[in-house]
């Protein structure tokens, strides 16, 4: 079966072709972030804008690079939620214009189950696994049972872990997106900055929750202070976020007694990240799986494998199907 994957919930128009013979054939991504750098953060009329004028440059790239031609394809799959709504409808209307002319089925997609099942594409992981989504608008942890069977143990209650590290970096001055670039400087860094751990200690209902808020603040107190070197507040930063994330999603693994951990979304290319769970994990008998770097971000390869799970499954919806802004993962699963 070939599925097409079509992604706009944010920034980036991708389109991808995934085989489930051969794997990805195509896999095209066209990022708006020097337009939007300007401002520090997704600026959603101009990201509609430039969808709207990538969108089909996009589709034949990946349509060429498959060399396949539009009839061949089984299924097209679409970022159905969440995101900036006047993103993710350019998204919708392409995908239903192109099964439309082909006469194919439309198969919707969670933009977060597909950062999750990104994972999917390089390699065979068993369920059941903890997923720890860490992306520019979310920080969450799952159980995944199976395709389709997810249970919500957290989230964050205010920013995301991405949009800290943005937050910070902005700060900082030191470049949009922020969290490639602290990670990179804080190499040079020195953890010497007294920064809190938030929720890790303290009530049972924020067991598995995050907030990021209160320490971008104490960050920007340090900032202001102009007492420390750049590189020491980001490497400072990085590790109180890395702390709580691995100790929290330990504590869940634990709980449950899960064996296998998946880290998904754009903050799962942070390198402390990667190295501290990983070796954290180890000593607990568990493994961790993370995206290869080409699939941390926004991308449409996992739009496309996941909406071939799903069409897998026979589930398509039709052509009245409306995009939704907020929802979360598991609700999304039981409507569609
Ligand atoms: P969501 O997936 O929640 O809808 P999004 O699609 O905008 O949000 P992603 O593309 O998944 O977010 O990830 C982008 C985020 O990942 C940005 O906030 C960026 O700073 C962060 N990021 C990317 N690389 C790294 C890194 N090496 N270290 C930390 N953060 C990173
Ligand atoms: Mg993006
Ligand atoms: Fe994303």
């Amino acid at each position: 079966m070939k599925v097409l994957g079509i992604e706009t919930s944010c920034d980036e128009t991708a389109v991808a072709i995934y085989d489930s013979e051969k794997g990805l054939l195509s896999n095209v991504v066209s990022s708006q972030i020097e337009i939007h750098s300007e401002w520090g953060g997704v600026f959603p009329e101009l990201a509609a804008r430039e969808h709207t004028k990538n969108i089909l440059p996009v589709l034949d790239k990946a349509i060429k690079d498959a060399d396949i031609s539009l009839s061949d394809i089984d299924a097209i799959a679409f970022t159905a939620a969440p995101g900036l709504i006047v993103s993710l409808v350019i998204g919708v209307v392409g995908a239903k214009a192109l099964a439309f002319s082909i006469d194919k089925p439309l198969v919707p997609v969670h933009h977060i189950e597909a950062h999750i099942f990104s994972n999917f594409l390089e390699e065979k992981i068993d369920f059941p696994f903890l997923a720890l989504v860490v992306s520019g608008g979310h920080t969450e942890l799952y159980i995944i049972n199976n395709f389709e069977d997810y249970k919500y143990l957290g989230g964050t209650i205010d920013d995301a872990v991405g949009e800290a590290y943005d937050k910070v970096a902005r700060m900082l001055n030191l470049g949009y997106p922020g969290g490639p670039i602290i990670d990179k400087l804080s190499e040079k860094g020195i953890c010497s900055l007294e920064l809190p751990r938030p929720l890790l200690k303290g009530k049972p209902q924020h067991k598995y929750n995050f907030s990021f808020s209160g320490l971008k603040t104490a960050v920007l107190k340090e900032v202001e202070k102009q007492k420390y070197k750049p590189e020491d507040i980001a490497k400072s930063f990085q590790e109180a976020v890395v702390e709580v994330l691995v100790k929290k999603t330990l504590n869940a693994a634990a709980e449950f007694n899960i064996k296998n951990i998946v880290v998904a979304g754009g903050v799962s290319a942070n390198k402390r990240l990667r190295e501290k769970l990983t070796e954290e994990a180890k000593k607990e008998g568990i493994k961790v799986y993370f995206p290869p770097l080409y699939l941390c971000t926004d991308n449409a390869a996992m739009v496309a494998y996941t909406g071939y799970l799903r069409a897998k499954k026979g589930k398509f919806v039709s052509y009245d199907f409306k995009p939704y802004a907020r929802i979360r993962m598991d609700k999304f699963v039981e409507l569609i």
